[in-house]
């Protein structure tokens, strides 16, 4: 019958979709093997004081792999979603050292010879613990907070972070290139980059927003973009978390 046909072909595709996924999960850990040793190499090259021209050209090599290992890891993470084995795992944790760890570890991120600030701006009455999935959470705000910077010629990338009803409210707010509004919904889909100059000079993998509402769902929160082209981008996580006010509350 017709159902039975469309269960068929139901399955089939479910099926299709595990092979994908399984695929991708295992090329990535094996392609991750080779490059984890290019870097080893490369630093310990760099630890032997080379002459100079030697150590420009390794510090490239060193470079491009480390952007080649996070590619790789972002198609790790997405196959992993597909196939559904990501769940919860919450716990209180303290929220500012969390997002002052965050923030030291993206500063080390920008490069050198960009007239760029990171700045955090975090509300005076956030709560002292919050109850979710720490790793999820600072994946997704490192996935935001790298575009902002990789899409922000000069000035300002802002972290933002307040309470509201909806839950907590984390905002990345950045002076860039901005995005048409034709693209502001299909940017979150797979493989979806917005096709200019800047964009194809910086070439990512198109999976980062996609992961990010993932793991953002995973939460039980949402994300949401505005933008205006030529001006800058604010990219809006709201996460409703039981949160903590308690000094007492024991940190992870
Ligand atoms: P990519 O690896 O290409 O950065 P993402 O899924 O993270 O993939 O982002 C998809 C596309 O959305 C990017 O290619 C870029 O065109 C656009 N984009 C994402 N964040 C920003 C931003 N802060 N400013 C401008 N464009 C952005």
């Amino acid at each position: 019958s017709m159902n039975s046909q469309l269960a068929a072909e139901k399955e089939q595709a479910e099926k299709s979709r595990n092979i994908k996924a399984e695929f991708l999960a295992n090329m990535s850990h094996e392609i991750k093997t080779p490059i984890s040793g290019v870097i080893g190499m490369s630093q310990m090259m760099l630890s032997q004081n080379p002459p100079s021209y030697v150590r420009e050209n390794v510090l490239h090599i060193l470079d491009s792999s480390k952007n080649l290992l996070a590619m790789v890891n972002n198609i790790l993470y997405y196959s992993k979603i597909e196939s559904n084995k990501y769940t919860r795992k919450e716990k209180f944790f303290l929220l500012r050292p969390f997002l002052e760890s965050l923030f030291y570890t993206m500063k080390q991120t920008i490069p050198e010879d960009k007239s760029l600030t990171l700045c955090h701006d975090l509300s005076a009455d956030l709560p002292l613990c919050i109850y979710s999935d720490a790793l999820k959470l600072r994946q997704i705000l490192i996935n935001l907070i790298s575009n902002a910077i990789k899409y922000t010629p000069r000035g300002t990338v802002t972290l933002h972070c307040t309470p509201t009803s909806e839950g907590l409210c984390f905002n990345v707010i950045d002076t860039g290139i901005g995005i048409k509004e034709e693209h502001l919904t299909t940017i979150f889909e797979v493989f979806e980059q917005v096709d200019t100059h800047y964009t194809k000079e910086h070439q990512g993998t198109g999976l980062g927003l996609a992961i990010s509402q993932q793991l953002a769902q995973v939460l039980q929160g949402t994300i949401t973009v505005t933008s205006t082209e030529g001006e800058g981008s604010c990219f809006s996580l709201t996460l409703p978390c039981r949160v903590e006010q308690k000094k007492t509350e024991s940190p992870s």
